[in-house]
């Protein structure tokens, strides 16, 4: 045994059971296991070669003796995925996408459960309670069905019908509470109490952040495998940890797997963190924004994100808090329109489809990139996780689905099928040009429209094929480079503004550099609007399509 648990209080140190969920010195419920690092730290890089990737790989460093191997579902081992697009958009080229969606039931928390159930099998506990906004209740009743255990799961009654749905599939008994997520906390406690049931305590479960910290050492492992810098340490760390966080373990676990790490000499640092929560439940950002050392509570969260809803972070607050200003990180918050935006972008951009509290991870991402905390030399990696159920009808709005209505009798099957497709695409799309001899930059332009609206967009590669086209096609909008060789982008201007047919079409220019006064003067009164490259996710430069082809 290479472990123990120790007091995050008082520093006793005490061996590990898991229903033992106090400190037995100073009865703190806030622990956490400690293992022999000198010697993991020296012997488990060399056995990692002939191990699958999953998060058993670390085993000796995970609070299970013998982990069964009959009971695991292929936790952990997610892809890192390079976010190239939104990189582009961004300008920040080095963002990474832990994908956790990939786990066996698509949420992060399948690490938790599967480590967390496999220490209990290990116990002999056969029940347990969890409180959920529903991915935990789905992870732990896969697992816990697996494992031959019962699971009563106290959900509060935001959760979406078919998750509920799926955590009873798995035999777990749902038990549905109507209020706060932390009145559901309560009342689940309490029944655990009564019964005498084991209870998952979140962030306070030693398993919890154990199996968590499993992340950051895969991050680890993959960007250097990414860098082909070879398998051996020391390894690459990202030089920013980002996720939504409701309670906070994510981020919690992911630092003490970097901290492990460079304690056994496998990196070098830990990440920066940013966790980022919605704005309407948002008690650890408000409160570290004020410099608050416990956190204020919310009592009544406003936010869709109903798997964001912590309204009280009791001390997980104060832990995380520490870490984020010790790794130099930052709290921030996101509106759920500002998260619903996000989901979009990140799925036309880079096809990846994520449940509404990932997609806030995204929307802080893109927050904190504007605001310049993270820098366009920084690497970053986003946790996204949960794809069950993420695009509920108030995320899409109206016109997701058109309705289409086969002909009546009086028409021929010819004026039947005519009828049913203007019925598909009723409206005459906008028409905008783009004018631009990087092929990047019109891909980039081209892709960011078509993720925010229907338009035809068509596309010319230098000022003479430009002028063509929008003398041919008459667009609504031109989106023009100023730097082409040959006939430059003032050229264009000019030649469109002195023809009476193309003199009112509305341009918008994009520009790589920063204009010198002659260059703004020559615009002057000449276009719409002036935005620089990289500036691309601004909600302006959409506002500004938006307006202009009305
Ligand atoms: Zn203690």
């Amino acid at each position: 045994m290479t472990f123990t648990i120790k007091c995050m209080d008082c520093g006793y140190n005490a061996p590990y059971f898991p229903t033992a969920t106090t400190c037995p010195k100073c009865n703190s419920q806030w622990r956490e296991a400690e293992y022999d690092y000198e010697l993991i730290g020296r012997t488990l890089p060399a056995k990692l070669a002939n191990r699958t990737f999953d998060l058993w790989r670390y085993r000796e460093l995970l609070p299970v003796r013998n982990p069964n191997p009959g009971m695991s579902l292929g936790e952990g081992g997610s892809p890192l995925v390079r976010a190239a697009n939104l990189g582009l958009m961004l300008g920040c080229p080095n963002i990474f996408i832990k994908d956790e969606r990939q786990g066996p039931t698509a949420s992060f928390k399948d690490r938790q459960a599967s480590v967390t159930i496999a220490a209990l099998k290990e116990a002999g506990i056969t029940e347990l309670v969890a409180a959920s906004t529903g991915n935990v209740a789905i992870s732990y009743s896969a697992y816990a069905s697996r494992a031959g255990m019962k699971l009563w799961a106290f959900v509060t009654s935001l959760v979406p019908a078919v998750k509920m749905r799926e955590i009873a599939l798995y035999g777990s008994q749902v038990i549905k509470i109507t209020g706060s997520y932390d009145q559901c906390k309560q009342v689940a406690s309490e029944f655990a109490r009564q019964r005498g049931v084991y209870q998952d305590m979140g962030a306070r479960t030693i398993t919890s952040i154990e199996a968590m910290k499993t992340i950051a050492f895969e991050i680890a492992e993959q960007l250097t495998y990414m860098e082909e810098a070879g398998p051996n340490p020391p390894w690459r760390s990202p030089d920013w940890y980002v996720q939504a966080i409701s309670g906070g373990m994510g981020p919690l676990g992911v630092y003490k797997g970097f901290r492990e790490m460079k304690e056994m000499g496998w990196t070098e640092r830990i990440p920066a963190l940013a966790p980022i929560q919605a704005e309407g439940c948002a008690p650890m950002v408000t409160s570290w924004k004020k410099g608050l050392e416990k956190a204020e509570v919310v009592s009544s969260p406003q936010t869709h994100i109903e798997t964001l809803a912590t309204g009280d972070p009791g001390r997980s607050y104060e832990f995380l808090r520490q870490r984020v200003n010790d790794t130099n990180g930052a709290f921030e918050s996101v509106t759920d329109e500002e998260a619903f935006r996000a989901m979009h972008v990140l799925a036309k951009m880079e096809g990846i489809s994520a449940e509404p509290a990932a997609a806030a991870a995204f929307a802080g991402l893109f927050k904190l990139i504007r605001a310049g905390i993270i820098k366009p030399s920084d690497t970053v990696v986003v946790n996204c996780t949960g794809h069950t159920m993420p695009a509920e009808s108030f995320v899409l709005g109206d016109n997701w689905s058109r309705d289409v209505k086969f002909p009546s009798k009086q028409e021929t099957p010819q004026e039947g099928l005519l009828s049913a497709l203007t019925q598909v695409a009723p409206e005459k799309f906008p028409k905008i040009v783009i004018v631009e001899d990087t092929a990047e930059a019109r891909r980039l332009i081209r892709r960011i429209l078509q993720s925010q609206g229907n338009f035809t967009i068509l596309e010319a590669t230098n000022g003479r094929a430009g002028l063509e086209l929008i003398q041919k096609e008459l667009p609504d909008l031109i989106i023009l480079d100023l730097m082409m060789p040959e006939t430059d982008g003032f050229t264009v201007i000019e030649a469109l503004r002195s023809k009476p047919e193309t003199a009112a079409i509305p341009v918008i220019v994009a520009t790589a550099k920063e204009l010198t006064p002659d260059e703004k003067s020559r615009l002057n009164g000449q276009i719409q609007a002036l935005l620089q490259k990289g500036d691309f996710l601004n909600d302006e430069f959409l506002e500004e399509v938006k307006s202009l082809i009305k």
